[in-house]
C-alpha cells in the first residue's frame, strides 16, 4: 500500500463496509459502462436535477426518441426539449444533445467509441466545445469509460471539503487534490461513495454526524463536537 494514498485507502475500506450502491441510484451508471454516447446522454440530463428526475427524462427519450446519434440527430432540438422537460433547463440540454449527436455522427461515424480511443485531451477538447457540456459532465463520462478521473459535484465537492481531503473552491483544485488522495483505481468508485455520503449522511444543512462511519476520521465533525457551530459548508 503506498503511503501516498492511505488515507483515501483508509477512506474508502470504510465507505465501501458501510454503503451500498444499488441499481437506481445513478443514471450514468445504470446508463451503461461500454454505451458511452448514452453515460453522455444521461449526465446532460442529470445536470441541475434530482436523479429521481433523471431516470424518469431519460427512460421517456429512450422510448420516444431512442438514446443514439443517429435518432437524436434527426429529431428537433424541440422534440428532445419536450421529452426531457421534467428534468429542467430542457432547452439547454436538448441543444447539447442534438450537438454532441452531430458530432459523433459527423466526426466519429456515429460511434463515441471512435472519440475515447483518441485520449482524455480530445475528449475534452471536442466536447467542451459544445455548449452545455462543462468539466463535470466530461468527466463523468471519462470516469465511467476506464479514464482516472473522479468527477466532482456538489456531494463530492462539500464532503472532501468537509473531511479535510481538499481546501479548495475550484473545481479543478479539488479534483487535483482528490486525485492525490485516491489512486487511479479507486476513482470511480470514491466518485459514487462520497455520494452516496453526501446524499444519507453528510447532508449539506444538517450532516448526521453520529450516523456517520468516518466520524473518527473527519475535523468537520469534532469541530462541530467541541463548539457547537454549524459544519462548514465550503462555498457552495
Ligand atoms: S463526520 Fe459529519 S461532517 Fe464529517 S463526513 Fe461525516 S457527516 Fe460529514
Amino acid at each position: 500500500m503506498s503511503e501516498k494514498f492511505a488515507i483515501g485507502d483508509e477512506i474508502l475500506e470504510i465507505l465501501k463496509g458501510s454503503l451500498s450502491i444499488r441499481a437506481g441510484e445513478f443514471a450514468a451508471l445504470d446508463a451503461g459502462v461500454g454505451d458511452p454516447f448514452r453515460v453522455l446522454v444521461a449526465t446532460i440530463i442529470s445536470q441541475n436535477t434530482n436523479e429521481r428526475n433523471t431516470y424518469l427524462a431519460l427512460d421517456r427519450l429512450e422510448r420516444v426518441i431512442g438514446v443514439d446519434p443517429p435518432r437524436l440527430l434527426s429529431t428537433g432540438v424541440e422534440a428532445i426539449e419536450k421529452v426531457i422537460a421534467v428534468s429542467g433547463l430542457q432547452g439547454q440540454k436538448a441543444r447539447a444533445i442534438h450537438e454532441a449527436a452531430r458530432l459523433v455522427i459527423e466526426r466519429y461515424n456515429g460511434d463515441m467509441k471512435k472519440l475515447l480511443e483518441l485520449g482524455e485531451e480530445k475528449v475534452r477538447v471536442e466536447l467542451s466545445s459544445i455548449r452545455g457540456i462543462g468539466d463535470k459532465t466530461i468527466d463523468v463520462l471519462l470516469a465511467f469509460s476506464g479514464f482516472p478521473v473522479l468527477p466532482v459535484d456538489t456531494h463530492v465537492k462539500r464532503v472532501s471539503r468537509r473531511l479535510g481531503l481538499t481546501n479548495s473552491s475550484s473545481y479543478n483544485g479539488i479534483k487535483r487534490d482528490l486525485h492525490n488522495v485516491f489512486r487511479k483505481e479507486v476513482r470511480l468508485l470514491a466518485h459514487l461513495l462520497l455520494i452516496k455520503l453526501g446524499r444519507e449522511i453528510c447532508k449539506a444543512r444538517a450532516p448526521l454526524c453520529s450516523r456517520c462511519p468516518l466520524l473518527s476520521k473527519c475535523p468537520s465533525a469534532s469541530l462541530e463536537q467541541k463548539t457547537n457551530v454549524p459544519t462548514r459548508e465550503g462555498g457552495e
